[in-house]
């Protein structure tokens, strides 16, 4: 309620009691006034203790929703920070602090703090920093960080830029903990383009890189190589799914090793690899790879106590002048040609190659 200050001129007219000399003190207030002051002194008092309770019962809800948002922050690993312009002191809550791993409350030091960015992120932060200034707007960054503790932590920083009267007094916004984010993100992007086990690129990214090279045109892909390994199903059967694994990432690694200049080395099917190779290597240096990698693989592979022979049949297809599209195709058919052969050799494809039986239809 207003505070409605008390006049002698209002409501209060010196009343009959006053009059007849019923004054007490030296003052001359008659009782009357003096129960009216008390009585306006007690609304007073009412009302004040009133806007007092209402003031505490802000602070106790401000106080309540400031622990909501501490917890909601503390939880989403989310903190404010805020830089005055142009003098850049920096302003944080206790999230930012604990993401840089420095004592809360300490004062943060912005050229300091940049240290703690590398160079490339530091440089995009500062590239994205000063375009939001200049056009009063804001931008968001991922950057890796090495805190002061020596930690690495992803965080998302995302900044606003305030103006008054047009002018950029201060940017400001959320800095967040992303790291487990940008792990699992890695990890499924790893999952849908490699093969867990060998640690080779997946089927999915072989084709994904097929097709980008078909788009592109000639000139991107000279070569494709099939490798599918002999008799491999005589080693499960014998030796059992472990001893196959085992074999399967032994072979992956001695064809990465054959194939270092490869374009791609993938892992398509169960016991079956494929190799793109660039324009670069004439017939002659693939026909080299190709039996480098027979070689390789004919060494005796030593799993788990056993000593055993592998042995791989490899299609290989040029681009040549044909179309992109038919190089799995043309690939897999010299494949099949290999093991018609009898195994353990390759083929290069040429027209007259006649597509036989199960592969010619793979990709
Ligand atoms: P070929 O000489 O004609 O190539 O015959 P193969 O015995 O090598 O058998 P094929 O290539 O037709 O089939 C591949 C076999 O590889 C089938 C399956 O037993 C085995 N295999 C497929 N995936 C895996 C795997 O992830 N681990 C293991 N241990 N074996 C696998
Ligand atoms: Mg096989």
């Amino acid at each position: 309620m207003p505070y409605m200050p008390y006049s002698p001129k209002g409501p209060a007219r010196p009343n009959a009691s006053r009059l007849r000399g019923g004054a007490s003190g030296a003052e001359g207030v008659s009782e009357p006034a003096r129960q009216r002051d008390a009585a306006i002194i007690a609304r007073l008092k009412g009302e004040l203790s009133a806007q007092a309770e209402m003031i505490r019962e802000q602070a106790v809800s401000l106080a309540h929703s400031r622990k909501i948002f501490d917890r909601a922050s503390a939880a989403a690993r989310i903190g404010v920070w805020e830089c005055s312009l142009p003098d850049e002191t920096l302003h944080w809550t206790d999230v930012v602090y604990d993401l840089f791993d420095l004592p809360r409350g300490a004062l943060p030091d912005r050229q300091r703090t940049l240290a703690c960015y590398p160079p490339e992120c530091r440089k995009a932060l500062e590239v994205m920093r000063s375009r939001a200034i200049e056009e009063r707007s804001g931008f968001a960054l991922d950057c890796e960080i090495t805190t002061f503790a020596g930690r690495n932590r992803w965080i998302r920083i995302t900044a606003t830029v305030e103006c008054e009267d047009g002018v950029p007094v201060r940017i400001f916004g959320m800095k967040q903990d992303i790291t487990e984010e940008k792990i699992l993100s890695d990890r499924m992007r790893y999952l849908a383009e490699f093969d867990v086990m060998t640690g080779l690129a997946n089927r999915g990214q072989f084709q994904a890189r097929l097709s980008q090279a078909e788009q592109a045109g000639p000139g991107t892909v000279g070569a494709l190589l099939l490798i599918d390994l002999d008799g491999f199903k005589a080693v499960n059967d014998t030796y059992g799914h472990v001893v196959g694994d085992d074999c399967l990432k032994e072979a992956a690694a001695r064809l990465g090793a054959v194939c270092q200049g490869a374009d791609l080395v993938a892992r398509v099917g169960g016991d079956e690899f494929a190799v793109l190779l660039g324009p670069h290597l004439d017939r002659g240096a693939v026909s080299d790879l190709a039996r480098g990698a027979i070689d390789a693989m004919a060494e005796p592979v030593n799993v788990r106590g056993h000593s055993l022979k592998l042995g791989a049949s490899i299609g290989v297809a040029f681009v040549d002048a044909g179309a992109m599209c038919d190089l799995f195709m043309k690939a897999d058919t010299a494949l099949y040609a290999a093991k018609a052969a009898g195994r353990n050799t390759f083929r290069i494809f040429k027209p007259d190659t006649r597509p036989k039986g199960r592969r010619a239809a793979a990709a």
